[in-house]
């Protein structure tokens, strides 16, 4: 077992060694992400077009396949530097307990207050539409995370922020909302009647408690019909890669500082965002030939979009709004059973990794609730940090390789990403503790009811 003192136990960069540019794996995949579809013609949408919803900097960012590396405006750096860089923490303790001769580090991305890598977007995505001269924003919001990276994003900046939150989220985590309401956010239920796409569905649908394709269509209603806003949204997109990367520009930098080269690449994936941007750079190594990795999306079993869906032309959301994108997708009337991780809920998947899981480029896997929480214990325990039930999709997968690895006595680095804390989520861990906790598995049938509403696009 390896000194204690071979490696720092948390690597930090230096300020003058942070990523000063996003690099945009686009530019480096021989396939590239497949255009995203205006709904109502199916022909790619404009840059016009999307100029309508987003904001223009970011919809530049979300056509360029090109250029490589995308420079951070200086007051984006300014302020990545209150949270970052965030620690690539080797995970000593973990080790000793697993016995394992594998060398474990986890890039933690939970020391901010919103929890999670999402901060890492909202302060673009607010940044860009400030720069715009916009008054606010509007987006939705699921578990919460990223409707609370928002409105810390938009706090600083000082423009508005509307949120449509998923009404049972809405309901149960009452904390999340007052810590959005605190960062001076407005916080609505959705369904909602504040939109004609909220009122159809809370017509079509009594008593529903929403969904996120439900939330997304309301508030892309919401920024289109008020003058001086745009939608913005914390997954899926080209853009939101491009933001994340920081990850994995910060994880490659602190690896090369020592030296260190991982054999395994482990992120979870809801929307694909953090996997994304943890990768990127080392993906693009992979696409130009210099190096391979074994690169591992985790998903839950529930909501197994890459391990289980079609690779088609889907809706983005419920009420069909936004453009239609090309990922893996469980169809866009998937409503996947209750599942805790609240992030990793999403019908679709990023273009991006999808086209990179297409391509073989990446592997999936997914894991069952009941496996993932056992895991996130263990690793509390034994590392200290209460992690995110998304999170601990990767934890699971990762102690999972090292133990293969002490089976086999391979001395494998497996770096997995750690995306943020799990203190709004003491109800799901209530109801582990409690033995309540059940898995539910789609069947084939469930998909292939949902497939079956996959639009016919030609392409
Ligand atoms: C939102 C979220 C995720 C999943 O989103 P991606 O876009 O797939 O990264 C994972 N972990 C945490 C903590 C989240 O908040």
């Amino acid at each position: 077992m390896a000194a204690r003192n071979d490696i720092p136990y948390k690597i930090y960069l230096e300020e003058n060694e942070m990523p000063q540019a996003w690099y945009n794996v686009r530019a480096d995949m021989k396939n590239k992400p497949a255009p995203l579809l205006n709904p109502g013609t199916l022909q790619p949408m404009t840059a016009q077009e999307l100029e309508g919803v987003f904001c223009a900097d970011l919809v530049q960012q979300e056509l360029d396949n090109t250029t490589a590396y995308i420079p951070i405006p200086q007051e984006i750096r300014d302020f990545y530097k209150m949270y970052r860089p965030s620690p690539l923490v080797r995970a000593y303790c973990l080790e000793e307990k697993l016995k394992t001769p594998a060398k474990i580090y986890y890039k933690f991305e939970g020391n901010n207050t919103s929890g999670s890598h999402k901060l890492n977007s909202a302060i673009a995505q607010a940044y860009y539409a400030k720069k715009q001269g916009l008054k606010g924003v509007t987006t939705e919001t699921g578990a919460g995370q990223w409707g609370t990276a928002l409105s810390m994003a938009c706090a600083y900046l000082d423009l508005d922020c509307q949120v449509y939150m998923v009404k049972v989220s809405y309901e149960q985590k009452p904390f999340r909302r007052e810590v959005m309401r605190t960062y001076g956010a407005s916080v609505t239920p959705s369904p909602s009647n504040t939109t004609n796409v909220g009122r159809k569905i809370l017509a079509d649908h009594p008593g529903t408690t929403g969904s996120l394709g439900c939330a997304i269509s309301e508030a892309v209603e919401a920024a289109t019909s008020q003058e001086g806003y745009r939608y913005v949204l914390g997954s899926v997109l080209n853009q939101v890669l491009l933001h994340q990367s920081v990850i994995g520009l910060e994880t490659k930098a602190a690896l090369d500082k020592y030296n260190i080269k991982p054999d395994i690449i482990i992120g979870c994936a809801g929307g694909g965002s953090n996997v994304g941007g943890l990768i990127s750079p080392f993906v693009g190594e992979m696409l130009r030939g210099e190096a391979d990795y074994r690169i591992i999306a985790v998903e839950p079993a529930s909501c197994p979009s890459l391990t289980r869906g079609k690779f088609a032309y889907d809706f983005c959301d419920t009420g069909m709004v936004c453009p239609l994108a090309k990922m893996y997708t469980l169809g866009s009337n998937f409503i996947p059973s209750a599942n805790h991780a609240g992030g990793l809920r999403y019908h679709g998947m990023s273009p991006v990794v999808s086209q990179l899981y297409h391509d073989g480029i990446i592997e999936a896997t997914s894991v069952e609730q009941t496996k993932v929480f056992e895991a996130a214990e263990y690793f509390a325990r034994v590392e200290g940090i209460l992690p995110a039930p998304e999170s601990s999709h990767a934890i699971r997968v990762a102690i999972d390789e090292a133990v293969k690895c002490r089976e086999t006595g391979e001395e494998k680095t497996i770096v997995f990403g750690l995306t943020g804390t799990g203190y709004f989520d003491m109800v799901a861990y209530e109801k582990f503790n409690n033995g309540e906790m059940s898995d539910y598995i789609p069947t084939d049938e469930d998909l292939a009811r949902s497939f079956a509403t996959l639009p016919k696009v030609e392409k």
